[in-house]
C-alpha cells in the first residue's frame, strides 16, 4: 500500500489512454470522492488534476457529504447502488487491495470465502518461498513495504519478519 503502483498501471494509465483516444483536449470527470474517506481525500480540493491523468480535470460534487447524506440521497431518489454494500462493505475498491483494512479482509471471508481463501493461500505460498512467517500473512504485514511504527513494534515483540 506504500506505493499503490497498480492504481497507476491498472487504472490511471488506461484512463489517460482512453481519454486521449476519445476526447480531444481532455475532459471533465465527476468523481464520487469524499473528504471522509481517507486522510489524503480530506485534504483534496473539490476540483483537481491528478498528475497521472494529465488530460482530465476531476471534480467531486459530494466532497463534503457524509455517508449518511449519501444513503439518504440514494433512498430518496431510489437510485441504484452496488449490492455489495448490503454485505457490510462501506467502500468499494479492488477486493484484494493492500490498502484494505484487516476488517475488510474478514468481511471478504464471510461474503466471498473462495476469494479470501485464494488470496490467503497465495500469500502463504509466497511467505514460505521468501522465508517469511505465517504471521506475516495473519497480521496483514504483506500489505506494507515499510511497516508503520505500531506494526514494526508488534513484529519485533512477536519476533517475526
Ligand atoms: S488493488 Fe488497491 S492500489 Fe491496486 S489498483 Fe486496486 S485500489 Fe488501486
Amino acid at each position: 500500500m506504500d506505493t499503490r503502483w497498480c492504481c497507476k498501471i491498472c487504472k490511471l494509465g488506461p484512463i489517460a489512454r482512453l481519454i486521449d483516444e476519445n476526447y480531444d483536449g481532455g475532459c471533465l470527470s465527476f468523481i464520487g470522492q469524499r473528504q471522509y474517506e481517507s486522510h489524503a481525500r480530506s485534504i483534496s480540493k473539490k476540483v483537481w488534476k491528478n498528475p497521472w491523468v494529465g488530460n482530465q480535470v476531476g471534480a467531486s460534487p459530494i466532497q463534503e457529504w457524509t455517508a449518511l447524506h449519501i444513503w439518504l440521497y440514494l433512498f430518496r431518489t431510489k437510485a441504484p447502488y452496488n449490492p455489495a454494500y448490503e454485505k457490510g462493505y462501506d467502500r468499494m475498491g479492488c477486493w484484494l487491495c493492500p490498502s484494505s483494512s484487516l476488517a475488510d479482509f474478514l468481511q471478504l471471508k464471510e461474503s466471498h470465502p473462495e476469494l479470501a481463501n485464494k488470496l490467503n493461500s497465495h500469500l502463504l505460498d509466497y511467505a514460505e518461498r521468501m522465508g517469511l512467517s505465517p504471521e506475516w500473512v495473519k497480521y496483514g504485514l504483506w500489505r506494507y513495504k515499510r511497516y508503520p511504527r505500531v506494526l514494526q513494534e508488534l513484529a519485533e515483540k512477536k519476533e517475526f519478519p
